[in-house]
Parts: C-alpha cells; structure tokens; sequence
C-alpha cells in the first residue's frame, strides 16, 4: 500500500543547482494521496480544541483549506509581505541569503483562539517562526504545527520545539 511519501516527487536542481526540492504536487493530484495527507496531518490533534486553520503561503493555502473544511473550522493565510488588502501585522524573518517578510490581517486571530499552522514542509523552519510569532502577537494560542515534510538536517523541527511548539510530520 502506498504511503504519503510514495505520492512525493524530488525535482534536482529546482529553485538552484544543488536543491532536491521536494514537489507535492503529485500528493495534491492524486485523490487518494490528498485525502490520506488531510487525514493524517489532522490525526494527532484529534480531540484537541481546534478554532482556526492557519496556513502559510503558498501550499499550505491548499492543505489548510482541506483540513479547515473537514474540522468546519475558519481559514486564516499568512502571506508573503504586499499580498494581503486589510490592515497587517508583519514579521520578519531569516532566510539563506537576506531577509523576508510574512504578514497576516492584525483581525484575523483573536486572543485565545486555539490554532494550527499547516504547511507543506518544514526546513529551517524561519517561515513557521514568523507564522508562529503573528498568531502569537495577535493572542493566539497555538496548539500546533502540522507538516507534510520535514527536512530535518536543517534544523526547523528543532527550532519549533525550542519555542514550545508540538510538531507532526508525516514523512522525512
Ligand atoms: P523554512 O522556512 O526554511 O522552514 O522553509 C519552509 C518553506 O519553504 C515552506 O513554506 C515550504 O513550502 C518552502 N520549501 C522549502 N523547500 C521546499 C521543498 O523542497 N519543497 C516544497 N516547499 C519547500
């Protein structure tokens, strides 16, 4: 039987020369592998009190949406800095070369709603810092973080625990 990794392609050389990127366009494509991810992200916080599905641009948009509508819960995006028409709260944070900026609407999250961060893959895990710090500057309480992938020779599952975050992966 097939599992979530199974449906995962590996693109060589994508963005740059030397990166294994890792295409879940291939899970997304197949119904099954789609459903089989949904299910299996939202598994480990089943009983958990759950308001909002925040997802991180640009797959977790995809993911996030799936599992919001299963839990029939709101969906809340955190974009890249400029896409978002209201009013936003801004984080920066870290990447390879320079710095980037994540924003979210400053109404989208209020204080003590319980939330979880989906995305597609978790590297060195800056973009889920900046994610966790907006929910939790607007009072969010986060009960956690769930990924499809984690590449954990960089160091972001690491990093998420160090803030107290409860993490799930479903594949290396
Ligand atoms: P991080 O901030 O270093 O943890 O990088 C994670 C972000 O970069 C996520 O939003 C991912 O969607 C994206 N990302 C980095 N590498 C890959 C990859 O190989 N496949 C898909 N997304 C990736």
């Amino acid at each position: 039987m097939k599992t979530v990794k199974d449906y995962i392609r590996t693109i060589a050389d994508f963005p740059h020369e030397g990166i294994l990127f890792r295409d879940v366009t291939t899970l997304f494509a197949d119904a099954r592998g789609f459903r089989m991810a949904v299910d299996q992200m939202l598994h480990p916080w089943a009983g958990e009190r759950i308001d909002k599905i925040v997802g991180l641009e640009a797959r977790g948009f995809i993911l996030g949406g799936a599992i919001a509508h299963q839990l029939s819960k709101g969906f809340v995006p955190i974009r890249k800095k400029g896409k978002l028409p209201g009013q936003t709260i801004s984080q920066a944070y870290k990447l390879e070369y320079g710095e980037a900026v994540m924003e979210m609407h400053e109404d989208a999250i209020q204080p003590g709603e319980k939330v979880l961060i989906v995305d597609d893959l978790l590297a060195t895990g800056g973009t889920s810092q900046a994610g966790v710090q907006l929910i939790e500057r607007a009072g969010g309480e986060i009960v956690g973080c769930s990924f499809i992938v984690d590449l954990p020779e960089l160091g972001g599952r690491k990093l998420l625990e160090s803030l107290g975050m409860q993490v799930s992966v479903l594949c290396e």
